[in-house]
């Protein structure tokens, strides 16, 4: 997998910016599968310690990047199956990080990552493709039409699904009152959708994969209160029946979450539910007002805060 992703990673220039290419993990995922060939998968890693319905482990994980930068360190928290999970932190805390090395684009320093009881590692990027959808926080669309671009989601999606994948994202009616409806060119030199078009195609493109586990790294910039209500709208039915994990940016996803872990410089350093955190009035309490409570008019406030 380095000789895959490492040179990929490294020449930024190739895919615009480094969204650009974490956008690019379908296709990379591609190129692993062909690996798979060379790499059989190897019999499942047994951890006594953790429960057998947890579907993402972290298992004492560090990483640290080539220019000495400790992203993560000895980080472990378990995801459990059908759950939804939020990541919250300050900039630079490492949840990026985090999604790098549970998409496969790069492997833990120490530590172990198990998905399903098995370990992440590139002989096993077929069980990582097939499991995971991912809805990066800029969706990135490919030069073709729009059909194309979310059939990325499964290339043998029939026109029909697809239809189907883009009225459950809440992004039908928008591409069938373009000229071209589904036969509309995108891309860098054609057409250019807005920020919440291109999540709503991210998100029927993730409908159509029809994963089990869902990675969401939601968008930092603020829509307007009736295209954030029609993008969440669009989540709520894709995170439905799927184990999800997010990096929150959204007050109504950590007040949805199951469970939220704080993650600090590389640390885990608070965990609990958003109530239990916010009670706490450490980090998450102070993020909470930094960060979420602008949002507040567009959400319900949890009933502490009445
Ligand atoms: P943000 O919310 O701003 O995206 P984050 O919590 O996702 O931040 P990361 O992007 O994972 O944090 O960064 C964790 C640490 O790793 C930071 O100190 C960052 O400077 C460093 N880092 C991230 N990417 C690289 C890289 N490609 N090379 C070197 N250091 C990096």
């Amino acid at each position: 997998m380095q000789n895959v992703i490492g040179p990929m990673m490294s020449t930024p220039r190739e895919f615009g910016s480094f969204q650009t290419a974490m956008a690019a993990v379908e296709r990379i995922w591609g190129i692993m599968d062909e690996e798979m060939e060379d790499h059989p998968p190897q019999p499942m890693l047994a951890f006594p310690s953790v429960p057998q319905r947890t579907v993402i482990d972290f298992h004492q994980v560090s990483y640290t990047y080539a220019n000495g930068s400790r992203a993560l360190e000895q980080v472990s928290f378990s995801v459990p199956m059908g759950s939804t999970v939020a990541l919250v932190g300050p900039s630079g805390a490492g949840k990026s990080t985090l999604f790098k090395l549970l998409l496969g684009l790069y492997e833990p320093t120490s530590g172990v990552i198990t998905l399903n009881g098995q370990s992440i590692q590139a002989r096993y990027a077929q069980v990582l493709r097939q499991q995971i959808a991912y809805v990066p926080q800029e969706t990135f669309l490919f030069s073709g039409t729009i059909r194309d671009n979310i059939r990325q989601g499964a290339f043998a999606a029939t026109d029909e699904e697809i239809v189907q994948a883009a009225i459950d994202a809440n992004a039908h009616d928008f591409i069938a009152s373009l000229p071209h409806g589904y036969d509309t060119e995108v891309g860098e030199r054609a057409m250019r959708l807005s920020g919440g078009q291109r999540q709503r195609i991210a998100i029927a493109r993730a409908l159509l994969k029809d994963a089990p586990i869902l990675l969401l790294d939601e968008a930092t910039s603020a829509l307007d209160t009736q295209s954030e209500q029609v993008i969440q709208e669009a989540l709520h039915r894709l995170m439905k029946g799927r184990t999800t994990l997010s990096i929150a940016h959204r007050l109504s996803t950590v007040i949805h979450a199951d469970y939220v872990y704080v993650l600090d410089k590389g640390h885990v350093v608070e965990q609990g539910t958003h109530e239990s955190l916010f009670k706490n009035g450490q980090l998450y309490a102070e993020l909470y007002r930094a960060q979420f409570q602008g949002a507040r008019h567009a959400f319900p406030a949890p009933a502490f805060h009445r």
